[in-house]
């Protein structure tokens, strides 16, 4: 039977089932949809990524006897909406079965499970073989349960994948968690390496965007795009972190400074999202590194790892599956304000503001404290409009996908979802960032002042925060601490903090 088969830009797994062997009557459709570089304004870099890898992988499978039909952006025949393509692909090919891989995104299942019902065809959703845990299985785990905690998902990963486990329950070490060993300031102590060349010419593609007038942000040197665009480009990445970065991945985890946008940080996401390569043989990789290394590497550096992958990555798309789509439209705190226009610029006076967004331009990249603690920590203390702060993480990163963007953001970050995902807010005064960083040492502000002109920004706006938002949260039991000092504060003290604070949220980017 003539069967067209979807693989969309993050589908790119090599190794799925439906490649083990070639068939006449199999036509792989793949194409680069105006419809997906416009739903949001993305990174040039983003693109790019997607473009590049997606070019690859088409190479990769017609030089395995597989048919492919590959539409380029500025291809006249491309449609631009994957419906409308998927309709003319369909009649002129004269398809008789339709099959696609189960999309990552709502947006996109819902826009395929329609035309399903309308095609005149037979039609198949198969799995992406990737992820470790079916669409509904943290479903079926919380069920009857009033809290969703990733820890206890953790675990139960952990177990059901026997991932550095010492018997069938007990975790190696004694603990599930080394958090609290894996919180450094980075100051030089030890040597980053320096990142792998991966870098390749993609002049056509950038040329190609900016042809078609694609709005993009952020910058690219087009001579030297240094993201892996291939499977053995992701491997090799992948083999680049165990050998150099996983000793201390844990350890500088949290830390931030001006020098080193990645730090030990694996930049394994683009390749992950777009499933060059798949978790199981990541965190395989990684314990397997890691026993080779005869106790050279510390424990606490590989779980600090798993977790994240095997925990907080799976969790995530569980989440995203079971709150999808009310999730995208939660705002616990009524937040209406805009963006300021220094996230899209990096031109604030604030030296961490400017530094995680002024990398993020020039890299398509902050790690994850970064985008929690600087970017969604001052969104959050000012009150940002979450879907504006959505589509601003949405375009701006090269891992960028809904699923995992909206969860971290909406949820992890923002706590619009009321604490699904966070137990509490992630928010902080200027204190923390400066405890992980080095950023306030060269910021215009005082980052131990709380009032004047000089005060860092932070700290009135946490603590107005806090005092605006005290019905919501002060009864809940980790934020205790905090609203215990917040009822001691001097009221003439907490007075003027919410006065700074009314000020910066009023006009943020004078700050
Ligand atoms: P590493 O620090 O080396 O971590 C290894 C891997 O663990 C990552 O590649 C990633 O696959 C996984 N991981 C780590 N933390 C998380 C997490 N919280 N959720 C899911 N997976 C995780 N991640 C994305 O992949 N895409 C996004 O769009 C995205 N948006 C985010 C938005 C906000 C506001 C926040 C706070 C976090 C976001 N994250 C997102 C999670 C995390 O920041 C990135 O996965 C990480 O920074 C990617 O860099 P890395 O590959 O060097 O990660
Ligand atoms: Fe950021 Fe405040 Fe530190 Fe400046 S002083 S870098 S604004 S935390």
């Amino acid at each position: 039977m003539k069967t067209l088969r979807l693989i969309l830009g993050d589908q790119l797994n090599i190794r799925h089932s439906w490649f083990r062997e070639s068939n006449d009557q199999v036509i792989y459709l793949m194409a680069e949809l105006g419809q997906e570089a416009t739903y949001v304004r993305h990174h040039i870099q983003k693109m790019v990524g997607f473009f590049s890898a997606m070019r690859t992988f088409a190479r990769e499978l017609s030089e395995q006897g597989h048919k492919v039909i590959y539409y380029n952006l500025d291809a006249p025949e491309n449609e631009g909406s994957l419906t409308d393509l998927l309709e003319k692909v369909i009649s002129a090919e004269q398809i008789q079965r339709f099959e696609y891989q189960m999309p990552d995104e709502y947006r996109l299942d819902e826009q395929l499970t329609k035309l399903c019902d309308v095609l005149q065809l037979a039609t198949i959703v198969v799995d992406t073989e990737h992820f470790l845990t079916g669409r509904s299985e943290l479903e079926d785990f919380f069920k009857g349960k009033k809290q969703h905690l990733m820890e206890s998902f953790y675990r139960y990963m952990r177990k059901k994948h026997q991932v550095l486990m010492l018997s069938d329950k007990e975790p190696m070490g004694g603990k599930w968690n080394f958090d609290k060993q894996n919180r450094n300031k980075w100051k030089g102590q030890q040597a980053v390496p320096p990142l792998p060349d991966q870098s390749k010419d993609v002049t056509d593609i950038a040329a190609m965007i900016d042809r078609c007038e694609v709005s993009t942000i952020g910058t690219l040197d087009p001579s030297g795009f240094n993201w892996p665009t291939s499977r053995r480009e992701a491997l090799a990445l992948l083999e680049y972190f165990c050998e150099w970065l996983l000793p201390c991945f844990g350890t500088y985890q949290d830390a931030m400074h001006t020098d080193q946008p990645f730090l030990f940080h694996s930049r394994l996401s683009f390749a992950l999202n777009c499933k060059l390569i798949s978790p199981k043989e990541v965190i395989d990789q990684v314990v397997e590194h890691w026993e080779a290394s005869n106790g050279q590497i510390d424990l606490a550096q590989v779980e600090g790892f798993v977790r994240q992958i095997l925990g907080w990555r799976e969790y995530m798309r569980g989440m995203y599956w079971k709150f999808m789509p009310e999730f995208s439209k939660e705002n616990f705190f009524d937040h209406q304000n805009p963006l300021p226009e220094f996230f899209w610029t990096a031109e604030t006076k604030m030296n961490c503001l400017s530094h995680a967004i002024g990398q993020s331009l020039e890299h398509a990249y902050a790690h994850h404290i970064q985008r929690l603690m600087v970017t969604g920590n001052f969104a959050l203390l000012a009150g940002i409009e979450p879907s504006e702060l959505d589509k601003w993480y949405l375009g701006i990163y090269i891992d960028a996908i809904e699923w995992v963007e909206i969860t971290n953001t909406r949820g992890m970050s923002q706590y619009a979802d009321g604490g699904r995902i966070a137990t509490k807010p992630y928010i902080s005064s200027g204190s923390y960032i400066e405890k992980m960083s080095n950023y306030c040492g060269s910021c215009h502000y005082k980052v131990k002042e709380k009032v004047g002109e000089k005060a860092c920004p932070f700290n009135s706006l946490y603590w107005n925060f806090l005092a605006t938002h005290r019905e919501k949260l002060q009864d809940n039991r980790r934020m205790g601490m905090m609203y215990s000092v917040l009822n001691k504060m001097d009221p003439k003290q907490l007075a003027a903090m919410q006065d700074r604070a009314q000020r910066i949220i009023a006009n943020p980017d004078h700050f």
